[in-house]
């Protein structure tokens, strides 16, 4: 399949100019011819996310690793790793992952977690790229406050640029949706629109996640622009997952992908290619997990490499070239 998707590529994008967006400061950074320039304020419209010429659109990229503290994914949030991600892979979209309730995250340290954050979205908004501001947390409804005090200070810095995506819930654990996350996402929506009324808002679903037929029954109908996190590793989630998903599409619900992960040490992985089937056909934007040098599965270096971007593909993980390889040919229109 990817030569198929390197094949639309070029018979689609072959006129495009991504390679070409200047460089420019973020307070010049409104240009015409920047990614997100091109694309505009990304809208729901029914289950489909659409750019300012009503097209759908899907985006490839990839996730920072947890913010928190020492925990080493933390040495990559650096405008050379977002600029060399645009540069090297077409990434269109990064996602800065900020810790909360873990040690060494946002509530351990706030100043340090939410510094990575603001250097990851300016670095995206300098390189006209969207970017995920995510609460990345397993228990946001117990600190709902300390959400709604974040994302006011992330809308009134950053809700007038259309590059930012909030992401206010990263995976739930198997609790209620109608009980408990939607009514968190309820109170966390309601105060990012009295600032910022219109940048696209992206809700976690229960179970890490995966339940998005819970948010597909009972969805949020008293705002605009909302849209609903799938998450899938490809060692664990297959058909099952797919169907489920599709049938919540055909609910009217938009998905966002902002993490997914392939089976692990291998640049093979057919559930790969079949997810990537799945996001090509609905137009499913996605992040691959992780820009981190941990020896585990997910990380697309290996251990050591440098944190200032420039890597070849010895620094790369089987998984790493995996997801550069999709990324890179994505078709963001199509
Ligand atoms: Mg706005």
């Amino acid at each position: 399949m990817q030569k198929i998707y390197i094949l639309i590529y070029f018979l689609i994008c072959a006129g495009c100019n991504k390679k070409n967006i200047p460089e420019s400061n973020i307070s010049d950074q409104i240009n015409d011819s920047s990614f997100v320039s091109q694309n505009g304020l990304l809208q729901v419209m029914g289950n489909k996310i659409v750019n300012k010429k009503n097209e759908p659109i899907s985006f490839a990229g990839n996730s920072f690793f947890w913010s928190n503290d020492n925990w080493g994914g933390e040495r990559y949030y650096k405008p050379e790793v977002v600029k060399w991600l645009k540069d090297d892979w077409n990434t269109t979209i990064v996602r800065a992952a900020m810790g909360v309730e873990d040690e060494g995250g946002y509530l351990d340290n706030k100043i340090a977690n939410k510094n990575r954050v603001k250097i990851i979205v300016n670095a995206a908004i300098e390189q006209g790229l969207y970017v995920i501001i995510d609460w990345h947390s397993h228990h946001a409804e117990e600190h709902t406050d300390e959400a709604i005090t974040f994302f006011k200070e992330m809308a009134t810095l950053y809700g007038n640029f259309d590059n930012i995506i909030y992401e206010i819930y990263n995976e739930p654990l198997d609790i209620s949706w109608s009980e408990i996350i939607k009514p968190y996402a309820l109170n966390v929506i309601s105060a990012i629109r009295a600032i910022d009324p219109d940048n696209l808002i992206v809700v976690g679903t229960p179970e890490w996640s995966q339940r998005v037929d819970l948010a597909a029954a009972d969805p949020i109908t008293s705002y605009i622009n909302i849209a609903y996190t799938l998450h899938f590793y490809t060692v664990y989630h297959h058909q099952w997952l797919r169907d489920r998903s599709s049938e919540a599409l055909e609910n009217g619900i938009a998905l966002f992908v902002t993490e997914w992960g392939s089976i692990g040490y291998n640049v093979i992985d057919s559930e790969a290619d079949r997810w990537m089937n799945w996001c090509y056909a609905n137009k499913i934007s996605h992040l691959n997990w992780a820009v981190n040098d941990k020896e585990e599965e997910w990380s697309i270096f290996k251990p050591g490499t440098s944190t200032l971007g420039g890597w070849n593909d010895a620094d790369l993980t089987d998984a790493g070239k995996l997801a550069k390889r999709i990324i890179s040919t994505w078709p963001t229109t199509h």
